[in-house]
């Protein structure tokens, strides 16, 4: 069909002829949302939208905007871009303009983006909103968008939901019951880590393995729970001592390691001798004097096996040293 010239129209006759395209166009729109009912029926399809740029105009399915709450008598007659983007998160503007940016400066194929929307009574829903340029003019500039959009709130309750079950299952697999510090497995996974780190960096790493004192005579006299309760305690106490980077963790029974990322052997010994002085200057229940020995060792570019043997042995010369002490390699503290 040929384009008609409307050159030689009257005012009244454009008027017209604008009007039946305004109803065509209607009716189409409607024809349109109801095919994309049929074919995307599952729930949350808010349906189509076409954004005219140069009169800033958007045309969209009411869904979009009653589902915030708003009657239909209550949106305008002509709806701008920014009716919807005013309403954006905050936390979500930049991206879902930068999305929209990029597609119209052809640095990506289609507008793609996820987004909180603020309803009438000022909650939040989430909503999923896809488009394209489906028109140019004739220098390339684009004239017309068309997009789709779903609301996607309830996938992203679940989601958040399935979130905060998530980090619980981590800490419960990741942690120790009776300590709550990390245990054995966790603490094999942050060392080669660790590990990793330091020989990227170069900066130093040590380890501290401790070891409760005579800690069968404590579970035989005083019995099992009590021997729990000074678990507990001694973990708190390592806690309270170390730095936010530090990673402490139950390594056996009643043995306990600490990873100092960027300490060398001074600073580790020192800072397991704060740990041991900490332990046998406290006054645990029935006023019990516990006292542990511990041996530190640094990274020096071997195995993680043979640091931990290493730090293992360290530890051993401080039980026959004598106990409640901390070695790195010969005695440092007394
Ligand atoms: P040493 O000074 O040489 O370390 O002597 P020790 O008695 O501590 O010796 P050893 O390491 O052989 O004993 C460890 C004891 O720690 C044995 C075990 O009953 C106790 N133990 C290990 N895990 C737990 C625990 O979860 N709770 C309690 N209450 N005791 C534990
Ligand atoms: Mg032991
Ligand atoms: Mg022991």
């Amino acid at each position: 069909m040929d384009k008609m010239d409307f050159t030689t129209c009257s005012r009244e006759d454009l008027i017209e002829r604008i009007k039946a395209l305004e109803m065509l166009n209607h009716q189409l729109l409607k024809e349109k949302e109801e095919d994309t009912r049929l074919e995307y029926a599952w729930t949350g399809n808010l349906g189509h939208w076409y954004w005219n740029i140069k009169t800033n105009e958007v045309e969209f399915n009411p869904l979009k905007v009653t589902t915030l709450g708003y009657g239909l008598d209550e949106i305008p007659k002509n709806v701008s871009y920014q009716y919807f983007t005013d309403k954006l998160h905050p936390e979500d503007y930049a991206k879902t303009m930068k999305s929209m940016m990029d597609h119209l400066y052809g640095k990506s194929e289609v507008y793609e983006t996820e987004y909180r929307i603020q309803t009438k009574n000022g909650k939040y829903k989430w909503y999923y909103d896809r488009g394209k340029i489906t028109q140019f003019d004739d220098k390339g500039k684009p004239l017309f968008l068309a997009g789709i959009v779903f609301d996607i709130t309830e996938k992203k309750e679940i989601e958040k939901e399935l979130e905060k079950k998530n980090e619980i299952l981590l800490e419960l697999s990741s942690t120790d019951g009776l300590t709550k510090i990390y245990n054995h497995r966790t603490l094999m996974i942050c060392l080669q880590a660790a590990i990793a780190e330091s020989n990227r960096t170069k900066n130093p790493l040590s380890i501290a393995i401790f070891d409760i004192d005579e800690f069968k005579k404590v579970n035989d006299t005083k019995g099992h729970i009590y021997g729990d309760e000074v678990l507990v305690e001694i973990a708190r106490r390592i806690k309270m001592n170390i730095r936010e980077t530090d990673i402490a963790g139950r390594y056996g029974g009643e043995e306990f390691m600490v990873i100092f990322s960027g300490a060398d052997i001074k600073v580790a010994s020192t800072i397991a001798e704060r740990i041991r002085q900490s332990v046998s200057n406290h006054p645990f229940v029935e006023e019990t004097i516990i006292t542990i020995s511990g041996g530190v060792k640094q990274y020096k570019g071997e195995t993680m096996t043979e640091l931990l043997k290493k730090a293992d042995e360290n530890l051993y010369k401080a039980k026959n040293n004598g106990k409640n002490q901390i070695v790195m390699k010969e005695p440092l503290h007394k």
